[in-house]
């Protein structure tokens, strides 16, 4: 069914050269991990702390509904094995997700323990226990399901793509992923804070979906641009849409284009894949923004040794989209923050930048409708001295990108997808992960991947009745 030419573009995946690409040293291999594995005499500790619950909150508080209590209850009983496979199984995702999950707001901070004063069970680090246990040993639980007709063509090789990949082989249908980058896994090898997750786990994560069979990913291939959509309609049955976010926003002041100005994502991707880059010898870092992606740059500043790094926001701590608990580690990391701070262009010499010329703001409001808003102070310009400048403002949507495809229905530039099927409204196209949801977890991926695996189960099988129907 697939035509050769779709199949010449790019390079096919190879584990082993990408496990060579990852063990070249990289700056974000100097940062230590902040939740280490822990040893089995601990994890069993902490499994015989699990209440086991019966209906039980932190499964409810798992996007993929992970069978908690049964999976601590097997390590509790010594059966690492069972448990990996019942982690894997709900999640194909586990080892990554055992590290990067915000298990404060997800699985933990719904632990019954919370309410008892208690601290949580460790519901992330055992997670690890169990998921490293069967990678080190190379104990692989899926298999193909037997063949079913219908091909799909997955574009983007990030933990949306590679869930839905691997479900849909579960299933007993192909796919082919075409990753836009070299190395894939999305956010994962590029993008996730290295005291969490580093690109050889990622791709050794990554090596572990792709041995059940059935799928073949090729790196190097920009769909849009090396491929269009309408060979991919051509060549395949369906298409699943995993695209993630689009680059870096910007702010759009004057000096942004001073060296040393650069967009969060590209930093943080340079600080983990680009051998040799290195920080240049910066002795000050101011980071705009108050998400997650601000708080992770500023962490792994600190981390490498920067002393001053200064995080500029426009509102107050309480504000921050960024989790109160990576804050309250930043500060304790030696991080500051100029809160109800505006940048209003940076100060630069010989094309470098130097400084970023701020405005102090006051909160304003309530009004009658209750909005709330700020207001810069006149002239109260000051100049927060910086030799690097970090941009985590957000990230753009990838919309344009699918224009050429009839018929998808966008909302603020994400895919509409249905919520039980992932499917769009051009009904051959599937989607899930930010590109769909906004922006979330590697976690909401994973489960909105295996979700539209499922929907595009239901798709092929009725798609492939009608065509026997139809003689
Ligand atoms: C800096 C940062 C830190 C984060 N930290 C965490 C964390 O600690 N914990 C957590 O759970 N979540 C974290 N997240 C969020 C998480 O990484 C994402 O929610 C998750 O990776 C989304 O998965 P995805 O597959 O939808 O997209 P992505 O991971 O972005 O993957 C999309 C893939 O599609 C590819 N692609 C894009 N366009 C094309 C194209 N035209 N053709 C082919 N391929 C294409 C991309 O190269 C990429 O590999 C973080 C996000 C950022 C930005």
């Amino acid at each position: 069914m697939t035509s050769p030419d779709t199949l010449k573009v790019g390079t096919p995946f190879d584990p082993a050269d990408a496990r060579r690409t990852a063990e070249a040293p990289r700056l974000e291999a100097s940062l230590d991990d902040k939740k280490p594995l822990m040893s089995a005499q601990q994890a069993l500790a902490e499994a015989n702390r699990c209440l086991y619950c019966a209906d039980a909150p932190c499964i409810k508080a798992c996007p993929t509904a992970i069978d908690i209590p049964t999976f601590i209850r097997k390590i509790s009983t010594g059966n690492l094995a069972g448990s990996a496979r019942a982690i894997l199984d709900a999640n194909i995702l586990g080892l990554s997700c055992a590290r990067v999950c915000p298990t404060e707001v997800l699985c933990e901070g719904d632990c019954v323990y919370n309410e008892m004063d208690s601290p949580p069970i460790k519901i992330g680090k055992l997670q690890r226990v169990a998921t490293e246990y069967a990678y080190d040993r190379g104990l692989q639980f899926f298999e193909r399901g037997a063949a079913r007709p219908g091909r799909v063509a997955i574009v983007g090789g990030g933990p949306a793509g590679l869930a839905c990949a691997h479900e849909l082989a579960r299933l007993g249908f192909e796919s082919v992923i075409f990753e836009g980058r070299e190395l894939p896994g999305g956010l994962n090898s590029t993008g996730v804070a290295p005291y969490k997750l580093q690109l050889p786990d990622a791709i050794r994560e990554v090596s572990y979906v792709l041995e059940i069979g059935g799928i073949e990913l090729r790196t190097g291939v920009k769909v849009g641009q090396d491929l269009t959509f309408a060979q991919l309609e051509a060549d395949f049955d369906a298409i699943f849409v995993g695209v993630g976010l689009g680059p870096d926003g910007v702010l759009d002041i004057e000096g942004e284009d001073l060296e040393g100005v650069v967009g969060a994502t590209v930093w943080i991707e340079r600080m983990k894949l680009e051998p040799g880059f290195g920080l240049g010898g910066v002795k000050k870092a101011a980071i705009i923004g108050g998400g997650n992606t601000a708080i992770d740059v500023v962490r792994e500043l600190r981390g490498l040794g920067v002393d001053d790094v200064v995080m500029i926001y426009r509102k107050d701590g309480a504000a921050m989209s960024g989790y109160e608990h990576e804050w309250s580690a930043a500060r304790i990391e030696g991080a500051r923050a100029q809160f109800w701070t505006q940048p209003v262009g940076f100060t630069g010499e010989g094309g470098k930048v130097t400084g970023v010329r701020c405005l102090s703001l006051k909160p304003m409001g309530p009004d009658e409708s209750g909005r709330a808003w700020v207001e810069p102070i006149p002239g109260s310009e000051s100049v927060i001295g910086a030799d690097l400048v970090v941009l985590a403002v957000g990230q753009s949507k990838l919309e344009s990108m699918m224009s050429a495809v009839e018929g998808l229905a966008f909302d603020k530039g994400r895919l509409v997808v249905d919520a039980e099927t992932g499917q769009c409204s051009n009904p051959r196209y599937f989607a899930g992960g930010d590109c769909a949801n906004g922006g979330k977890e590697v976690v909401n991926a994973a489960a909105e991947g295996k979700r539209a695996a499922r929907g595009l189960a239901r798709f092929l099988d009725a798609r492939a009745q009608q065509e026997a129907d139809h003689g």
